[in-house]
């Protein structure tokens, strides 16, 4: 804990301390591995010890819970459910489908990179991931937050060209407010 805090300064130390046991996710479930995540929030795992739990909206969420097969259709949601989070956010991509395709890695609308059209902080694989896989992937991200090395939504918007050009490539019907952070 000595090392983790040397980097840092009191006032990030404290910051990023308080901001990794409270993480409000918003779970963007597209395929049948989003049936785990009801069992990691419950009485079960109680991944709320963690502070982990549930948001309402993408503007009370910090962690953008991506689980399932990505079609060109669903990747602008997700990127407009992305965009109306606030900082500090992250992204966790879920199950083999999410990270490359998964059995559907072949097909002329699977999104097989997700990390080209929105920054990944975490990936958990599996097929479907296990309450305990869910939970340990986000440990790790909570280990990234407290090292202060969780910060992709400024790399996001610093490349926001790059990520902009990437998605206009594979949605064509692009019609969306501007990112206004
Ligand atoms: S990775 Fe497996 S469990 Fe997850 S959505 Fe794909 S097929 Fe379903």
């Amino acid at each position: 804990m000595e090392n983790k805090r040397n980097s840092q300064t009191i006032a990030e130390y404290i910051k990023n301390w308080s901001r990794k046991h409270s993480l409000f996710i918003m779970a963007y479930g597209t395929g049948c591995g989003a049936i785990e995540i009801p069992a990691t929030l419950t009485s079960r795992y109680d991944a709320e010890r963690l502070g982990i739990r549930g948001a309402a909206t993408p503007r009370q969420a910090d962690v953008l819970l991506i689980t399932g097969y990505l079609a060109t259709k669903t990747l602008k949601r997700v990127i407009r459910v992305y965009e109306q989070m606030q900082d500090p956010k992250y992204v966790i991509a879920f199950g083999s489908c999410t990270i490359n395709g998964g059995m559907y890695y072949d097909s002329y609308n699977t999104i097989n990179v997700l990390e080209k059209y929105i920054p990944v902080d975490v990936y958990i694989n599996g097929c479907m991931p296990r309450p305990e896989a869910v939970i340990a992937g986000f440990q790790q991200l909570q280990d990234k937050i407290a090292r202060g090395e969780a910060d992709n939504g400024t790399r996001y918007k610093e490349n926001l060209e790059w990520y902009r050009a990437n998605q206009h490539r594979v949605i064509k019907n692009w019609r969306m407010p501007d990112y206004n952070w």
